[in-house]
């Protein structure tokens, strides 16, 4: 039994497999309509969601498999009755197969796969980790690029908060030859561990505070939200990073756009008609992702 905790679950040469399954799955997602036959997976949210929630829910269901779920599960389940994640986890692996959660701790899937007797997959943690999300973002580079090795990156956004930069810069950090800025307000730049890890593992990482100091031929810009929910009040008086058509005439026409959504502000409506702007393709590639590691995850 395998749980989906951390990007760091996964080597290079896993991902590389679930990514050519992914592509299988894409073309013909007919063969795969009865993986997870007689399985009941749930989903298990006590953070909102939309993309992830509903990705994986549509994944379970395309391979054949059922659902539970609580969708709400800070205000809607017996959490609210004072309930601790353990004892939830216990009960719900008694009527399920695997676990998909999300949680607003940090650690919160590390003490569920603790106690879990079925795989735990960790659908966002706190600010910590957000897998399943680093996994269809490497995906979507990969499958547009043909490559992860050896392109620059702009993170930009919400780099403290953001637990989607931090599964995908730990994850970047073993590509060979990667290059990445990370361009954020001071007060919302990426933790120092993350930077460490980053320089203990040989990638060349800046930090910056504008997209003038970033070179117009980068690869790849990985844009996000302030996690306001993470903050408080504070966070408002933060001035957005905003991407707007000016900014993307800036990068050449390699340059894509990527953004793992929801978006408020930070990017301008008018760049989704920019051919580099990926992020729905992004979105949509989640449950093919998603399809594949559960496939992968209950393959015998
Ligand atoms: N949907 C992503 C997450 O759950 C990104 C975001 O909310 O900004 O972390």
């Amino acid at each position: 039994m395998k749980h989906v905790i951390s990007i760091d679950d996964f080597n290079i040469q896993q991902l590389e497999r679930l990514f050519r399954l992914t592509d299988q799955i894409r073309q013909s997602p007919e063969q795969y309509a009865s993986s997870l036959a007689g399985k009941v997976i749930a989903t298990l949210f006590y953070e909102p969601s939309t993309r992830t929630r509903l990705s994986f829910e549509a994944a379970i269901q395309r391979l054949g498999g059922k659902v539970i779920s609580t969708e709400n599960a800070r205000e809607l389940s017996s959490a609210v009755k004072g309930e601790r994640l353990e004892d939830t986890i216990r009960v719900v692996e008694g009527y399920s197969d695997a676990i998909v959660l999300r949680h607003y701790e940090d650690q919160a899937a590390e003490i569920a796969a603790e106690v879990a007797q079925v795989p735990v997959i960790n659908a966002g943690s706190g600010a910590k980790e957000h897998p399943t999300q680093a996994l269809l973002d490497l995906y979507t580079i990969y499958s547009i690029k043909g490559k992860i090795d050896g392109l620059t990156y702009v993170v930009s956004g919400d780099l403290r908060y953001g637990r989607t930069v931090h599964s995908l810069v730990k994850k970047l950090a073993h590509y060979s030859n990667v290059r990445i800025y990370g361009l954020s307000r001071p007060e919302l730049a990426l933790p120092q561990e993350y930077v460490e890890y980053l320089k203990q593992r040989g990638v060349s990482y800046s930090s910056c505070i504008s997209f003038d100091d970033v070179p117009s031929t980068v690869d790849v810009i990985y844009h996000t939200r302030t996690q306001l929910e993470r903050m408080g009040t504070n966070g408002k008086e933060i001035a957005e990073i905003i991407i707007d058509q000016q900014v993307m005439n800036r990068f050449g026409e390699n340059t894509i756009l990527m953004h793992p959504l929801p978006r408020n502000q930070e990017i301008a409506m008018e760049v989704d008609e920019d051919q580099r702007a990926v992020y729905f393709q992004q979105s949509r590639n989640g449950m093919y992702v998603r399809m594949a590691l559960l496939h992968t995850l209950f393959e015998r």
